[in-house]
């Protein structure tokens, strides 16, 4: 029998921790600065959460984990933002928080789909979500947060593509505009884009798979459709990057693949050349109905999600330099049947603040610096039988290179003193 991970799925081993401890305190701190709270939610939802009316999105057609319980069905959450919209709502936290409330997560979600490098069936998204105020600067804002941690790891090859899908009376038109263009091309076009073109006709521009058709290439353009108070909004938004300093492109096949988006839309992406097409980063955009959709009031909101799993491996590819292990302060060695003197030692260290580390079985000497070498000990202790008659404890100090025999009542205080404490 060979009991392994199951396929899109992976163990983080010790020797990796480092890097996502690092990531971690870099967006709690991040997330103090800009005053995002966290908010955890259930790591499965009532199917319905997810699986909304209309949803033309692959993520939720094709690509959940959702079971049967006796008569109810719930998924795995997929995606952090429907389920920080169904709290916010069912809290009804828009009646008692100052606005726009401002949420973190951080945690698995999981999609099943072809396992590759950057994509897994079980990952680690950090999102926000900033809601309840509809304003051009907080779509600038939002986004400069994402550049601000991007930045922070040392990760540069990267850029910030926007777009936007204008208001409902644009999309409208533009829904129409797409319909019409795209109906005597439906034999040529993908499954996908058939259950597209029903449901959400602009996802047809984000299909992978007929990416390259030259009927994708003479669609109609959004921004033709765009209406006056559309079209100003987004220059705002643009207009407060540029002011930022906040380098974008405009991509405007840019939709994104999830169906509750309305105006700002955007994706940070990597352009280093292997990041293929598992390249961006983090992505996001607004969405003017999803907190009326979980019985909340007609609220506007924004948010993005980073792949954890991408951003660490992007950081470690420009040579950031994440928290080595650094060893232990003090290895407590114990020669003869002294174990429970180690213990104490060892304890009395712990108390002390001192990372430490002791031998409790018997073992050769040899083997015992050899561990003490291992764990990177700045200062070895000795405890031996004749040492515990004479209240004593020998000490070396290992990059001085000295050793010396001490009261073991002074032991603390004489690392301490050494380390400046
Ligand atoms: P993609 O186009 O790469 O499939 P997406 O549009 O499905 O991304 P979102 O749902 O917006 O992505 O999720 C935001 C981020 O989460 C992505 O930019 C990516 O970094 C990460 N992400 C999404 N799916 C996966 C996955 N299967 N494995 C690892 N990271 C993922
Ligand atoms: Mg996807």
């Amino acid at each position: 029998m060979n009991y392994q991970t199951p396929r899109g799925t992976y163990d983080i081993l010790p020797e990796e921790i480092n890097r996502w401890h690092d990531v971690e305190d870099l967006l709690r701190k991040k997330t103090e600065l800009y005053r995002y709270k966290e908010i955890r939610t259930p790591y499965f939802e009532d199917t319905k959460v997810f699986k909304r009316e209309n949803d033309s999105s692959d993520m939720v057609n094709k690509e959940m984990y959702t079971f049967a319980m006796g008569s109810e069905s719930f998924t795995l959450r997929p995606e952090g933002t429907a389920g920080v919209i169904r709290s916010f709502d069912q809290h009804k936290m828009y009646g008692s928080m100052e606005m726009p409330a401002k949420f973190y997560y951080i945690g698995a979600m999981f999609r099943h789909e072809r396992p590759q490098k950057g994509r897994q069936r079980q990952f680690t998204q950090f999102g926000i979500e900033n809601i309840g105020v509809k304003s051009p600067e907080v779509d600038a804002e939002v986004i400069a947060l994402g550049y601000d941690i991007v930045k922070s790891l040392g990760i540069s090859s990267v850029k910030v593509c926007i777009n936007t899908l204008g208001d409902d009376a644009s999309r409208e038109a533009y829904r129409n505009a797409l319909k019409e263009y795209f109906a005597p091309y439906l034999d040529d076009l993908c499954g996908d884009c058939h259950r597209r073109y029903e449901q959400n006709p602009l996802r047809i521009l984000d299909c992978k798979v007929d990416h390259d058709k030259e009927c994708m290439k003479n669609a109609p353009k959004l921004f033709d459709y765009l209406n006056e108070e559309s079209r100003e909004y987004f220059q705002r938004v643009l207009s407060s990057l540029e002011a930022l300093g906040i380098p974008y492109e405009i991509d405007e096949r840019l939709v994104r693949g999830l169906d509750y988006y309305t105006h700002t839309v955007f994706e940070v992406v990597s352009t280093r050349p292997d990041s293929g097409a598992q390249a961006t980063v983090f992505a996001g955009g607004r969405y003017d109905h999803f907190v009326s959709y979980y019985g909340g009031p007609d609220m506007s909101g924004i948010g993005f999600a980073i792949g954890m799993e991408r951003l660490i491996a992007l950081a470690s590819e420009e040579g950031y330099q994440f928290t080595q292990d650094q060893g232990v302060d003090a290895y407590v060695i114990g020669l003869g049947n002294v174990s429970g003197n180690v213990l104490k030692t060892v304890q009395d260290l712990r108390k002390a603040g001192f990372v430490s580390e002791g031998n409790l079985v018997p073992r050769s000497l040899k083997a015992q610096f050899k561990s003490a070498d291992r764990n990177n000990a700045k200062y070895i202790v000795i405890i031996g039988e004749d040492e515990i008659k004479n209240g004593t404890v020998n000490i070396k100090n290992v990059k001085e290179k000295t050793q010396e025999t001490i009261d073991i009542q002074a032991l603390v205080e004489t690392i301490s003193k050494w380390e400046g404490r």
